[in-house]
C-alpha cells in the first residue's frame, strides 16, 4: 500500500486542500458551506463573504438574511447561513473567536462534524485525529483495495492503519487529486493511471466504489 501511496503522491505533488481561505476560521467557514457543494462552487463565493465578515465576530454580528444572500447559489443555503452565524457566536463564547484545535470542541459547533473538524485539523495544523473521507476517498480505498467496507467511519479506520498520523491529511488530499482528475466515479481514466498496475480494480472498476442508483419512488 505504502508503495503504491508514494507513487500516486508522486503524480500530485500539489496535492492540497482545494477550498480557498486565509485563516482557520475561513477555512472552517468553507468546509461548512461545502456540504453537498462542490469546493468550486464554495469558491466562488467565499471571497465576497470573507471580504464582508473576514473573522469570528464580524460574522457572529451578521443578520441572518444577509448571509443567506451572500451564499445563496450553493445548497442547503438557509440552514447553512444559520449555522455560520451560530458556529461564529458560539466561538466567540467558548474559545475568544479562535478555532479550537481540539477535535471534541470542534465538532461540538454546529454544522461541524468529524469530517470537517479533521480538515480543518489537518491543513491547518497538520493535527488530524482521522483521515477525511469524502466521496473520492471512499471511492478509492474501495478500487485500490485499502478498505473492504462501504461505510465511511469503517474505511477510515483502515485508513488510520496503513499510514501514520502525519501522512492522514496528506493521504486525503492526494485520493481526492486522483479520484478528480483520473479515477472519476463513472469513468476511470485507467489507461493513464500511474498506479494501474497494481491496482485491483484496474479497467473494471466502473462498478467498484459507486453510490448505487437511486431508484425512483424505492
Ligand atoms: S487503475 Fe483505474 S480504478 Fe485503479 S486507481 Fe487507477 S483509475 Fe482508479
Amino acid at each position: 500500500m505504502r508503495a503504491t501511496f508514494a507513487r500516486l503522491q508522486a503524480a500530485y505533488p500539489d496535492a492540497h486542500c482545494e477550498l480557498d481561505h486565509g485563516s482557520p476560521f475561513q477555512l472552517l467557514v468553507a468546509t461548512i458551506l461545502s456540504a453537498q457543494s462542490t469546493d468550486v462552487g464554495v469558491n466562488k463565493v467565499t471571497p465576497a463573504l470573507f471580504a464582508r465578515w473576514p473573522d469570528a465576530p464580524s460574522l457572529a454580528a451578521a443578520t441572518l438574511p444577509e448571509v443567506e444572500r451572500a451564499i445563496g447559489s450553493l445548497g442547503m443555503f438557509r440552514q447553512k447561513a444559520k449555522r455560520l452565524v451560530e458556529m461564529s457566536r458560539l466561538l466567540i463564547e467558548r474559545h475568544g473567536g479562535e478555532v479550537p484545535r481540539r477535535l471534541e470542541e470542534l465538532v461540538a459547533l454546529p454544522g461541524v462534524g468529524r469530517k470537517t473538524a479533521n480538515v480543518v485539523l489537518g491543513v491547518c495544523w497538520n493535527a488530524p485525529e482521522g483521515v477525511v473521507v469524502d466521496t473520492h476517498v471512499q471511492r478509492l480505498a474501495q478500487r485500490l483495495g485499502w478498505s473492504t467496507h462501504d461505510e465511511p467511519i469503517a474505511i477510515e479506520q483502515d485508513l488510520m492503519k496503513l499510514l501514520p498520523r502525519e501522512a492522514w491529511d496528506t493521504l486525503s488530499h492526494v485520493l481526492i487529486f486522483h479520484g478528480r482528475r483520473t479515477c472519476g466515479a463513472r469513468k476511470p481514466a485507467c489507461e493513464r493511471c500511474p498506479v494501474s498496475d497494481v491496482c485491483p480494480s484496474a479497467f473494471e472498476a466502473e462498478r467498484v466504489g459507486r453510490k448505487p442508483t437511486r431508484v425512483r419512488g424505492a
